[in-house]
């Protein structure tokens, strides 16, 4: 299994457009672990797509409890179990997600009971195991080190950059943030930085259309970072690509990529990828992998 980046759900926020780009949630590829980080509506949709055996589920990390990035958890796992799933998962997320994870158990409780009689599956809440996480490292194990970074996204105080390294490989996801300078440092020479970004041109059509105007602008402005930003820490974690992500506003037809590489170029003259649904970024340097675009 080469190494590789899946960007499963680029946008940014929970909304869905028609024919438009699903939520938070990407699939990380790496020493023979698949890791997915983030759970927005699609994911499951997207892994399979990707090519992933829902049965081969594997570990699980969530970034914060926005349901941009978590709605979709339980019904992931819940389909991979109808799928066969019969290894254990492990969900790491922030203080909270076991609320969740107990919460949706007890939703789908008739159909849980009603399929371990009938169909004698493994109690799916025994298979899955969930690990609440602060900063610091949150995994070491078979050469697989995951270390979180609390980021700014108020009024979420839970909200984590990732830092996934195995075999000399790193990818960072910066999760949800304003303008962090902490990050730069965090990101140290990453392989992959994946960063959200919104763009100031498109922020105003999109408040328009969302209908709860200026808090919705607020929000944004305090817990997001446009585009130059997102290269500007980049540029100061001399990482080796740059994936923009999380892209706000990620379905307006009056924007395109080469808007948002004219944004970030202010900032950030390396590589570059901007998120599409199902791009994959390779990792093992070198050749570009199948289905790899990039800017
Ligand atoms: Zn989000
Ligand atoms: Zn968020």
């Amino acid at each position: 299994m080469p190494d590789r980046l899946v960007l499963l759900g680029s946008k940014g926020g929970p909304a869905l457009r028609p024919g438009g780009p699903w939520p938070s949630s990407s699939l990380l590829q790496i020493g023979g672990r698949s890791i997915v980080v983030d759970c927005g509506l699609g994911v499951t949709r997207g892994l399979v797509d990707a090519g992933l055996s829902l049965k081969a589920l594997d570990l699980i990390f969530i970034t914060h409890l926005h349901s941009d990035h978590v709605l979709e958890l339980g019904p992931l796992i819940h389909t991979a179990w109808t799928a066969g799933l019969a290894t254990p998962v492990g969900v790491f997320g922030p203080p909270g997600t076991d609320h969740y994870w107990r919460c949706f158990c007890q939703a789908m409780e008739f159909d849980i009971e009603i399929r371990l009689v009938d169909e004698g599956r493994p109690d799916i809440r025994e298979l899955v195991s969930i690990v609440e996480f602060g900063e610091g490292e949150v995994v070491g194990q078979g050469g697989l080190t995951v270390s979180a970074l609390r980021v700014d996204h108020p009024p979420v105080t839970d909200c984590f950059a990732l830092r996934f390294e195995h075999g000399g490989k790193s990818v960072v996801f910066s999760a949800d943030t304003a303008f962090y300078p902490p990050l730069a440092d965090f990101s140290q020479g990453a392989d992959i930085l994946v960063h959200e970004a919104m763009l100031e041109d498109g922020i105003e059509r999109l408040v328009a259309k969302t209908g709860n105007g200026a808090r919705l602008k607020d929000h944004l402005l305090a817990s997001h970072s446009f585009a130059e930003e997102a290269g500007r820490i980049a540029s100061d974690a001399g990482v080796k690509r740059l994936v923009l992500n999380h892209l706000i506003p990620a379905d307006d037809p009056e924007i395109g990529e080469a808007d948002w590489i004219a944004a970030v170029r202010k900032t950030w003259a390396g590589d570059l990828t901007i998120a599409r649904d199902g791009l994959v970024v390779g990792l093992s340097g070198g050749k570009a992998a199948q289905g790899e675009e990039t800017a």
